[in-house]
């Protein structure tokens, strides 16, 4: 008896023991990324508490470098996989089909993104994190002072829908300003419906515009039977030999990853003390993060795939600590169509056709932070927002989180349009500033995270019509 026992653990141990090499193999990157994101906290807060004085810039630089050089690979691969995808995804697929995958990633980005605001504007309601906070002396940034209406906002994030320039879209966006005249003394300030327009092109790639063009680009190709085919498997094979370059620079994450957190803590003032100051605001958007990803999408998730979802978004974890270490959802996206495809078997028509679009417009992180922060605001400057005012605040803060870019701490910019609804200054975005680069990493990991999810549901839900359709890509 003894022995059968002995035999029997033996034989437990092993299989336990196989298992677990089993999973550490498949997920060995996402392990190894996590680590490079812990070692770089390590070595960020080490290397700070190592000297009295602040590091240079300089210094900074240096430790973040190999960081840097990561990100530019992964950045590099954007274009040149999320257009040619993008296109033969939808170019592949008939128009029906097509039609009725997007409409269905619609709806989940729109659901998903006002419950998200839904959300954070009852916990900040019920938290109160501003009441009585206290936030020293908050210098106002450069950067954060724009002046525009809301109306020009939602104008832009259309007008940058139809860019003039295919060209210039990769390069440049267009963003409305508005200048301030100068009046003497004793003259008042004209409103700012009355100030001169000036335009502005800025230097950040307009994916949205690069996004609506290839959709249409990937219809016409559709539409164009025969003639079209050439064009067709042109794109597919871009979009198949990018995959490969990005499978590459994804084993480089975890020691890119854990550069770049390193070298974001060196730049850092006194982090215990920001802390201090924004705890409260922090911990309410920390929660409501976690609220919406790890309970309601995981929810919603089951509800509609009949699966638990634990499988599949442990498979993902690559793509969230990327997003954490990158705080770029477009930087992250190679990473996620990559690991969807490869560990959770979803369609690469689905993964590249839905994926792109929602990198850009689908920020569910963004959108309850942006709801969060604007009441925080203006809880801070005593400011009691109506229920009409809270209405507001939902659809634009929703609108700002689909006009927000996937690039680092995009959401500061485009919350001053919800500012505007509470009849607050741009300059106020100051006041969270500080902590402002961590929550971000936070938020582009539930962003990337809904994304995923949204990506398992369509995929789930479309199964029959793509089955019916054996296609390329
Ligand atoms: N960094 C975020 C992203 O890329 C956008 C933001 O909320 O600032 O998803």
């Amino acid at each position: 008896l003894d022995s059968l026992l002995q035999e029997k653990i033996h034989k437990m141990k092993s299989t336990v023991g196989l298992r677990a090499k089993k999973v550490l193999k498949s997920n060995g990157l996402t392990f190894a990324t996590l680590l490079g994101v812990i070692i770089g906290i390590i070595l960020g807060v080490s290397l700070k508490a190592s000297r009295e004085e602040d590091w240079t810039d300089r210094e900074a630089m240096y430790v973040g470098y190999i960081g840097k050089l990561f990100l530019n690979m992964l950045k590099s691969v954007i274009i040149p996989l999320i257009i040619p995808s993008l296109i033969a995804a939808i170019g592949g697929l008939d128009l029906s089909l097509s039609g009725r995958i997007g409409l269905r990633a619609i709806v989940y980005y729109m659901s998903t993104t006002v419950f998200a605001v839904i959300l954070g504007i009852i916990l900040v309601v019920t938290i109160r994190p501003g009441v009585g906070a206290d936030t020293g002396d908050a210098s106002g940034d450069q950067t954060t002072k724009r002046n525009v209406l809301t109306s020009d906002t939602l104008m832009d994030l259309l007008r940058n829908c139809f860019p003039p320039n295919i060209i210039q879209a990769a390069l440049q966006q267009y963003q409305t300003t508005i200048i301030q005249p100068v009046v003497a003394d004793n003259e008042t300030m004209p409103a700012k419906e009355l100030w001169k327009m000036g335009n502005n092109w800025t230097n950040s790639t307009n994916i949205l515009g690069l996004v609506v063009f290839s959709i249409v680009t990937g219809v016409a190709i559709a539409l164009s039977g025969e003639d079209g085919i050439p064009l067709l498997r042109f794109f597919e094979s871009i979009s198949i030999v990018m995959m490969k370059l990005t499978g590459w620079i994804i084993t480089l994450a975890p020691v890119g990853v854990c550069f770049l957190i390193a070298g974001q803590i060196l730049e850092m003032d006194d982090i215990a003390e920001e802390f201090r100051k924004l705890g409260w605001y922090f911990g309410t958007v920390l929660i409501g993060l976690s609220i919406h990803g790890l309970i309601v999408l995981p929810l919603l998730f089951t509800l509609v795939t009949k699966t638990m979802p634990f499988r599949f978004l442990a498979n993902m974890g690559n793509a969230y600590v990327t997003a954490f270490g990158t705080a770029s959802s477009s930087a992250t996206l190679p990473v996620t169509i990559q690991t969807l495809e490869e560990k959770n078997g979803v369609d690469p028509r689905i993964t590249r056709f839905v994926l792109p679009i929602g990198a850009t417009i689908n920020m569910d992180g963004t959108a309850l932070y942006e709801a969060v922060a604007a009441i925080f605001i203006a809880q801070m400057s005593g400011i009691n927002p109506s229920l009409g005012q809270i209405i507001a605040i939902c659809i634009t803060a929703t609108a700002a989180s689909i006009g927000a870019a996937g690039i680092p701490q995009a959401g500061l910019v485009t919350m001053v349009m919800v500012l505007d609804t509470v009849g607050l200054p741009s300059e106020s975005v100051s006041i969270i500033l500080s902590l402002d680069w961590l929550l971000d990493r936070f938020r582009t990991a539930i962003n990337v995270l809904g994304d995923s999810i949204g990506a398992g549901i369509v995929n789930h839900l479309s199964q029959k019509e793509l089955e019916d359709r054996k296609s390329v890509v």
